[in-house]
């Protein structure tokens, strides 16, 4: 593993905001590499003073707050914490976690300041200024393989002490006090928590980091050693010859998804990885063992459950033998005091195709998506090593239903925002790189729901790039096998589809009928008309597997009110209503909702340049203003206004209509 110190940045730093500085600085670092540290896992710390308005100078812990990554920390992150009180508490014989959680806050130099990290008593009581603590793939896999912990005690000797697992938080610290009474902490590099973790201490940032990235090496070096010269038979790692199952049909996708749906009690999405990776572990002869082995370590279970889901074939049996197998594990490890939590898996293997992630969020989705790539390479080098050998559940299920660590999942979530409307749900628009179509991705985004946004320009859907929630995918919809592979796709990312937005559409130039020419008719027809039937056609199967499904159709306010010299846009938009109509009539046993809408005069498109707009004001013998809001409500119409239209069809506040034909266009007289 690479340092990634920068001497000359952490000098700057260190001018500039000094250990405090420092310590956010190379608290990033460790956060950058998602083989140290992933999601909320490690924690770091250093010791200063503060200064207090009563007591002068103070010795001051500062040391990560919970609800914060190290990846992104900033110097707020870090709470200013009495050290001495700290100390003391770690004398007492025991501490209840509610106490200690109490005290944490009560130890606080700032009473604004986030709540101090559980591990806070622990890097109290190492006599270093700064402490390191990551959850390291590579110690942590060598520790959860046959034979590990002597292997690290070897390979790590008198420099780092090796301690077996505990939980974490009071009895955590207090393991850490009894072994290194007497220790000489000069000589100590760090404390290998075995299943857990690891941690490093110097007095400086810069040597507790190495020290971080020097053991981690180590570590890495001794996994490539032990794996060359392992003798494990080569029929469980080697793919199996010849099978290659292909991938799952798109509704098997589906089905699957609506099932967990139902477990879960809510709409969940689902990812099917069927890349090199994946498909390696998905076709070893022990898949089925090892996804049910155990995790990295126990903290990854609140987010990931604590084994994985076997799926076989295209039915969807193997989620409810995955519940059955929770349900037990939860009757035999559960107290009183526990209430089961969901009975949905977060990931799984479907045998000799891929791997599968589950959340009920594309938030969530991101973290399992990375605790489970990370855990599936580790299994295999730990089978490499003789054998992963991860905690009992009985552990496991100590850490999954601790209340503190359900507190971190339930604190706000990582979006900021309650439970939103549209969460867990899929979307798909067409012509989504630019006016309706785009206000429309962004609308449903906000409101949680992951949007497969296609559009046959390439370059307008690099706006999407870096985007979470909305997967840009290149469709010319009027190309059947376009459209196939751009379902495939959204189903592959996302598990299924719940709401389809047909937006796609062409304003052909004004051409009274005398002038039309065929080739404009037909494009018209085509891209308005015939691609929007196939889209619908190829959906409804999904669709009907969906979560509360609903079609949304945008048509144009030249239904109702055509205007001369746009035949061959207003027959064909006519016909898209007219196929709703018969699609609400169809899929409404279905419980699929399809509703029209009518925009009229949305000139924030890309079809209305101010070129444009002007000639178009000028030959109605208008200012712009007033050909904008030529309308009713003399108000101008936004694609933004047509996207909140599309939302309210699309999530269930307008549940109980379908086959409705819904005007947003300021008000016209001839169509009012
Ligand atoms: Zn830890």
């Amino acid at each position: 593993m690479e340092s990634l110190w920068d001497e000359k940045r952490a000098a700057e730093i260190a001018a500039q905001s000094g250990d405090l500085g420092l310590r956010v600085y190379s608290s990033q670092l460790l956060g950058a590499n998602p083989d140290l540290v992933l999601h909320g896992g490690g924690n770091t710390s250093f010791k200063g003073h503060s200064d207090s308005l009563l007591e002068g100078k103070v010795e001051t812990l500062f040391v990560k707050g919970s609800g914060w990554d190290l990846k992104t920390i900033e110097a707020a992150g870090f709470p200013p914490v009495r050290l001495e009180h700290m100390l003391k508490l770690a004398e007492l014989d025991s501490l209840s976690d509610t106490e200690m959680m109490r005290q944490l806050r009560l130890a606080l130099l700032d009473p604004k300041a986030p709540t101090p990290s559980v591990e806070a008593i622990l890097h109290a009581l190492i006599p270093h200024r700064f402490v390191d603590h990551t959850h390291t793939d590579a110690v942590v896999t060598l520790s959860n393989s046959e034979g590990g912990p002597q292997r690290l005690a070897e390979l790590f000797g008198d420099e780092v002490l090796i301690l077996p697992y505990v939980m974490p938080g009071f009895v955590l610290a207090k393991q850490v006090a009894e072994a290194s009474r007497g220790a000489d902490w000069r000589k100590l590099k760090g404390i290998v928590l075995l299943h857990h973790g690891l941690f490093t201490f110097a007095d400086d940032a810069r040597s507790s980091y190495e020290a971080m990235i020097e053991l981690v090496t180590k570590a890495e070096g001794a996994i490539m050693r032990f794996a060359q010269s392992s003798d494990q038979e080569p029929t469980k790692t080697a793919a199996r010859e010849g099978i290659d199952r292909g991938t799952p049909a798109r509704v098997a996708i589906a089905k699957l998804r609506k099932r967990a749906s139902h477990t879960l009690g809510a709409p969940v999405l689902l990812r099917l990885a069927l890349d090199s990776r994946a498909r390696t572990f998905a076709q070893r002869e022990d898949a089925a063992q090892l996804i049910v082995s155990g995790p990295l370590t126990p903290d990854h279970t609140i987010h990931t459950k604590p084994f994985g889901a076997v799926f076989r074939d295209d039915d969807a049996s193997g989620l409810d033998e995955f519940v059955e197998c929770y349900q037990e594990y939860f009757a035999a490890h559960a107290g009183e005091e526990h209430t089961r939590l969901d009975c949905m898996p977060r990931f799984g293997v479907w045998l000799e195709r891929g791997v599968i992630t589950l959340a009920p969020s594309v938030t969530k989705l991101a973290i399992v998506e990375d605790i489970v790539s990370h855990t599936l390479d580790a299994m295999q080098v730990g089978e490499q090593l003789g054998g992963w050998r991860a905690l009992p559940r009985a552990e496991l299920f100590d850490v999954e239903y601790w209340e503190l660590e359900q507190a971190k999942l339930n604190a706000a979530p990582a979006s900021g925002d309650p439970k939103r409307e549209l969460e867990g749900k899929i979307a798909l628009v067409t012509g989504a790189g630019s006016g309706i179509g785009l206000a429309t991705c962004h609308r449903l985004a906000s409101a949680g729901a992951a949007v497969a946004a296609l559009d046959i320009d390439a370059k307008a859907l690099e706006q999407f790039t870096g985007h979470s929630s909305i997967f840009a995918l290149r469709c010319d919809i009027t190309d059947v096998a376009q459209c196939e592979a751009a379902l495939d796709a959204c189903v592959q990312r996302f598990g299924g589809l719940d709401i389809l937005v047909s937006n796609a559409g062409l304003f052909p130039t004004s051409q009274t009928l005398e002038q039309v020419e065929d080739a404009q008719w037909n494009a018209s027809l085509e891209l308005n008309l015939t691609a929007p039937m196939r889209l619908l056609r190829a959906c409804a199967p999904l669709l009907e597997q969906g979560c509360d499904p609903a079609v949304v159709l945008v048509a144009s306010k030249n239904v109702p009110a055509p205007g001369p010299g746009a035949a061959a846009y207003s027959a064909a938009k006519a016909g898209l209503t007219q196929l709703g109509r018969v699609a609400a009539l169809e899929f409404g046993g279905k419980g699929i909702r399809v509703n029209t809408l009518h925009p009229d005069a949305v000139y924030d498109t890309a079809l209305w340049s101010e070129d444009i707009l002007a000639q178009r004001a000028a030959a109605y013998g208008l200012s712009v203003e007033a050909y904008k809001t030529k309308n009713l409500l003399a108000t101008e119409v936004s694609s933004t206004d047509v996207a909140e239209a599309v939302f309210l069809f699309a999530g269930t506040r307008l549940a109980k209509s379908t086959g409705v034909q819904l005007p947003v266009d300021g008000g016209n007289e001839r169509v009012v």
